[in-house]
This record gives structure tokens, sequence and C-alpha cells, in this order.
């Protein structure tokens, strides 16, 4: 199967945390970025540089990271990104469904 330039297919690990930082320095630079999500549901609202109002997406079967997501786009997602993202995600002040 095809690898499209992932360092890890564990799911969440190291890898996950380094490219989240490496987009977090692009967005404190300044860098603007669309969300990531296929179900975005701020369309044409980029994403906020405040860590804790985005996460970082992955495509459906986990083999590579995508990029920004609004953190209630990435969560109405559904249970693509696991127990850990929803856990995460119980301390912020977002919708509940
Ligand atoms: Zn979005």
């Amino acid at each position: 199967m095809p690898r499209p330039g992932s360092t890890t297919q564990r799911g969440y690990g190291t890898g996950h945390q380094a490219e989240r930082a490496r987009w977090q320095a692009r967005l404190d630079r300044g860098e603007t970025t669309p969300c990531h999500s296929h179900h975005c549901l701020h369309p044409g609202q980029p994403i906020d540089p405040d860590p804790s109002q985005w996460d970082l997406g992955h495509n459906a079967d986990r083999t590579a990271w995508t990029g920004p997501e609004h953190i209630d786009c990435n969560r109405s997602a559904g249970g693509r990104n696991g127990a850990m993202v929803a856990n995460a995600k119980r301390t912020m002040t977002i919708r509940e469904w």
C-alpha cells in the first residue's frame, strides 16, 4: 500500500506531535491555512492560531496527516479520530452532541 511521506502509521504519537508543532510554528509566524476537514463547518474561515482552537487532521486510513482543522470540524467527523481526540476535546468549550 502507498505510504505518502508518513513517518508513522501508529496513529497518534511523536509523529502527530511533531507535525502539530510544525503547523503551530507556521501559524505562530502569522501564516494562515484553511480548514483541512472534508466536512468543514466554517467554510472560508482560516484556522485560528490558538493551539486550543484547532486539531491536526489525518486522512481516512491514518497513513498521513492532512493539516489543521477547526476543532468542531475535526470532532464532527465522527469516530475517525478515536478516543484520544474525544478526550482532549472534553476540556474545551464546544457543543456536545
Ligand atoms: Zn473547518
